[in-house]
């Protein structure tokens, strides 16, 4: 063993549909955790530096607390494939991040931050037209979201405590001019990192924010729902930050959402909610997309993991459009179908004309993980694409 790994058994034997939510939780348990491997009998960390006893009994300590939590009594979810065409036969075979990164149609700023050119980009403008024509068949209007939101709206629908791992702060400078000052003379970047007092920053009021249809939520607290029923679409940067689960375009800290959102009696949520999964899939099928749309549940963070899991589990409450990644063999989600029960409706007092509270669902999809799949499928030559997607996207 590598002076810099640490290896162990499990408190728990970890059941085979828990391996990778673990995994992914594993980057947030200590900072020099560089990579993480989850088998069901052992666990294998690969450390920033060789610790010291000490640092290995601390960090197996706080791993094996991420496992009870999450793997004692759990329960296997209702796994349900609602469409399969993963075997779709695609051309590509690649991980198309080399040819993106070698032609400079995409770069990285940072871990999680890319610039992206004009082939991905076009082919964004291909899938939000499809995401477009969809909101339209609902007759659903478009509105427009801030890239903040307010910490006190988070805390209002619970977001603390579902997701802390993966919030992004935002702040500024203190009004104050021996504050400001100080900044000018002295701020400077070491190892990427903003060297600067912490007290010169303001407290919290905003976040960056890691949805888009909260937005829409909020606008409507407090009072009765206009109509009865609300269909309504918006595109927006969300931000997860996801730690050294950031890898290329798959997982991003700055990401694109597009979200169809219906708010309204529980029935007329989960109708759309399903003619929306009927009208993408022949969408998908022109696309030539590779996929499964398959029982899912939010990455909550530990605490919360194991009831509220079982929960969306138990109510078919998420399902994930999981498109094919031939050169890793695995799935990445490009897009989800959610009901939300009356949560938001409750949380926030959105009331029907009964008096009840308001259902809400959206559909969402990642428009960087859309193009991302799609083209790790059919790679970067517009000549092996669909006729379809060559003639709308090149
Ligand atoms: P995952 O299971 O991959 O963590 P999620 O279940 O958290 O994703 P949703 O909350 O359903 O995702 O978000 C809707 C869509 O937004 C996802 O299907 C995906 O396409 C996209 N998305 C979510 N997180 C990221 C990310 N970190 N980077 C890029 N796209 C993302
Ligand atoms: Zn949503
Ligand atoms: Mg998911």
């Amino acid at each position: 063993m590598e002076a810099d790994t640490l290896s162990f058994v499990p408190a728990h034997a970890i059941p085979e549909f828990l391996l990778g939510e673990i995994q992914a939780k594993l980057a947030y348990v200590d900072e020099w955790i560089v990579s993480a491997q989850v088998q069901p009998g052992q666990i294998i960390l690969r450390l920033r530096q060789a610790p010291t006893p000490e640092r290995s009994l601390e960090i197996e300590q706080k791993v094996q607390r991420v496992v009870t939590s999450m793997a004692r009594g759990a329960i296997r979810p209702r796994a349900e494939v609602l469409e399969d065409v993963l075997d779709r036969p695609v051309p590509y075979r690649s991980d198309p991040m080399d040819a993106l990164l070698e032609r400079h149609e995409v770069s990285q700023e940072a871990p999680g931050l890319f610039t992206v050119g004009p082939l991905l980009s076009r082919l964004i403008g291909f899938f939000e037209g499809i995401f477009l024509d969809l909101a339209d068949s609902f007759e659903a209007p478009p509105y427009r979201f801030p890239t903040l939101i307010p910490a006190s709206y988070l805390e209002r629908v619970n977001y603390f405590r579902a997701f802390p791992h993966s919030l992004t702060f935002a702040t500024h400078l203190r009004e104050d001019l021996d504050v400001i000052d100080h900044f000018a003379q002295h701020a400077h970047c070491k190892h990427g990192e903003l060297s600067a007092p912490p007290d010169s920053f303001a407290r919290v009021q905003a976040l960056l924010s890691p949805a888009v249809c909260y937005h829409l939520y909020f606008a409507l607290a407090d009072r009765p729902l206009p109509g009865g029923r609300l269909a309504a679409t918006a595109v927006g940067n969300c931000f997860r930050y996801e730690a050294i689960n950031l890898v290329s375009l798959e997982r991003l800290w700055n990401f694109t959402m597009r979200e169809i959102i219906f708010v309204g009696p529980k029935e007329y949520v989960l109708e759309n909610r399903e003619t929306a999964r009927q009208r993408m899939r022949r969408a998908l099928e022109q696309v030539g997309l590779a996929y499964r749309v398959e029982s899912a549940n939010d990455p909550f963070f530990i605490g919360e993991f194991r009831k509220q899991a079982a929960f969306q589990s138990a109510f078919q409450l998420k399902f994930e459009i999981r498109a094919r990644l031939p050169f890793k063999d695995s799935t990445l989600a490009v897009g989800s179908y959610n009901y939300h029960q009356d949560f938001f409706g409750r949380s926030l007092n959105i009331t029907l004309p009964d008096g009840s509270p308001a259902h809400t669902g959206c559909v969402a999809f990642g428009l960087e993980r859309m193009a991302f799949a799609f083209l790790a499928q059919y790679g970067l030559d517009p000549e092996a694409w669909p006729d379809f997607v060559r003639q709308n996207a090149a």
